[in-house]
């Protein structure tokens, strides 16, 4: 069996990167262990700048059933400090959206069969040897694939990782233990905002709470569902299982007053987490293999930030494994997919672990966050912040910005040629089998965006030759 592209995953990020690479004319095969999609609870949603890009790719209306585009969260919540990103008004770049993982999944995975694409349950890659033609992949069931190339999402113990001999350093946190539910919680305990405690006060909805010992979230779900999380800093018997009473108690220690919620019955989700790793690939690439998502980097979930952050990197690469396989990539053109996402995923995991250190128990932590809190009441913090955890002010060597809203996005690149006479549009004509050309009509800005939205030139006619032949290779 012989393809261009083999996905190893469908988690999210491999699913992403499949649908990308169908877009742009590839038809990658996906193989994924699992033999049935996953149930388990794990994002709650995204943040930043993926959310925007699913919208163009017509894949929010999907998730959310809104086919208007997102509009930016008026708040949200940094290191559990709230954050009234509304201040900033239109340069407020924090879009979220509430959605679990398992149905991001199941739409992508819809899209991508949609595409085309083919996905394999029921088989996990055990060995990789490549040479300068190609790939091949060992499966466990004795079978071999091979491929041009490969990516590896598969997850935060990734095989391909490891197969290909990269290096995953970083630190293991093992003092804080997460307690996570499904609860009830009687309407008498709710307020317009949050849930009441008595004894305490009032605990903010979707807002993490750092308190002296620890952090308690609340989160009641569009759907219905209601969530408690309550992490310390304890030892626990990892034998024994979690059970309701267990989460309880965290929550009477750690808020200082008894828990408002009881058991859900049925009960629904109920998990511990126990440490955690913080840890980046020390290459995104070897050769013919690429690595994307939890494969290339695991953080805190603190904030959120996971999905943004691996959804971006299987964007950013797709296209430009797209030019490979078709054979108008311009050297070096892969090189840049390490180039422009590890530093995102350096800031990622920097932001991540800060957020952790920021909401730990203590009496010196809680001077910290004096400290910290007063200054992020600047607006030019908020701002920062915005940008850190939206990843909206990221910028690669060679573009300028992401590009505005209204300008199409299909996974392909598009130069808007907003010139009364056409000139931009005759200059890219040689590449018009990679770059379509939109008229704008004589208003607007002309530019030349990239499949993944960023915008590589917006100027005068001498530098759209170089723009173009640097992204989409020679006329
Ligand atoms: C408790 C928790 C809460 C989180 N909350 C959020 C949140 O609110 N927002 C957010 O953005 N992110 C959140 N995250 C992070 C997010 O869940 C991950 O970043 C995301 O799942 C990574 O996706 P992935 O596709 O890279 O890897 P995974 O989701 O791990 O998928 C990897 C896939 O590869 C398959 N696989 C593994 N090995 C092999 C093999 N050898 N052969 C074939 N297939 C293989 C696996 O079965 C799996 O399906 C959270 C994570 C956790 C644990």
């Amino acid at each position: 069996m012989n393809f261009d592209v083999v996905v190893v995953g469908a988690g999210p990020n491999g699913l992403m990167a499949a649908c990308e690479l169908a877009l742009a004319g590839v038809r990658p095969l996906v193989v994924e262990r699992d033999l049935t999609p996953r149930t388990e609870q794990r994002a709650n949603g995204m943040v930043g700048q993926i959310v925007r890009l699913l919208h163009r790719r017509g894949l929010l209306e999907r998730l959310t059933g809104d086919p208007n585009p997102p509009r930016p969260a008026p708040g949200f919540m940094f290191a559990a400090f709230p954050m009234p990103f509304g201040r900033l008004g239109t340069d407020n770049p924090v879009y979220t959206v509430l959605v679990p993982q398992h149905r991001v999944e199941e739409v992508l995975a819809e899209r991508a069969v949609e595409l085309g694409v083919q996905i394999r349950r029921g088989v996990t890659v055990t060995g990789l040897d490549q040479d300068a033609s190609g790939v091949t992949l060992a499966c466990a069931d004795g079978a071999r694939i091979t491929a041009g190339w490969v990516i590896g999402a598969d997850g935060g113990r990734s095989a391909v990782r490891k197969l290909a001999g990269i290096g995953f350093p970083g630190v293991t946190h093992d003092r804080t233990v997460s307690r996570n539910a499904h609860v009830a919680l009687d309407d008498a305990f709710r307020t317009a905002d949050g849930m009441r405690v008595p004894g305490y006060g009032v605990i903010p909805a979707f807002l993490h709470t750092r308190l002296e010992r620890g952090m308690v979230s609340f989160a009641p779900f569009p759907d219905g569902r209601v969530m408690v999380n309550v992490s310390e800093h304890a030892d626990v018997d990892e034998d024994v299982p979690m059970s309701f009473a267990e989460l309880a108690d965290a929550f009477t220690r750690v808020v200082g007053a008894p828990a408002p919620f009881t058991e859900l019955r049925p009960a629904g989700m109920m998990r511990r987490l126990t440490g955690g790793n913080t840890r980046l690939a020390d290459r995104y690439r070897d050769g013919r293999v690429f690595l994307v998502g939890d494969a290339a980097h695991v953080h805190s979930a603190i904030g959120g930030n996971g999905l943004n952050l691996g959804l971006q990197d299987a964007v950013n690469l797709s296209w430009k494994l797209a030019g490979a396989v078709h054979g108008w990539a311009p050297d070096g053109l892969l090189d840049t997919y390490e180039a422009e996402r590890r530093p995102a995923g350096e800031r990622v995991t920097m932001q991540t672990t800060a957020q952790g250190v920021l909401v730990g128990p203590g009496p010196e932590i809680t001077a910290l966050r004096s400290l910290v809190g007063a200054l992020l009441e600047d607006e030019s913090a908020l701002r920062r912040i915005a940008g850190l955890i939206s990843g909206a002010d990221v910028v690669y060597p060679g573009t300028s910005r992401w590009s505005p809203e209204g300008v199409r996005s299909d996974a392909r690149p598009v130069l808007i040629d907003a010139s009364a006479d056409g000139r931009f549009a005759r200059v890219a004509a040689p590449w018009a089998d990679r770059v379509p050309v939109v008229a704008a009509g004589g208003g607007g800005v002309s530019m030349l965006a990239r499949p993944d939205g960023y915008v590589a030139w917006e100027g005068t006619e001498g530098e759209l030759v170089p723009a173009l032949t640097r992204w989409f290779g020679p006329a």
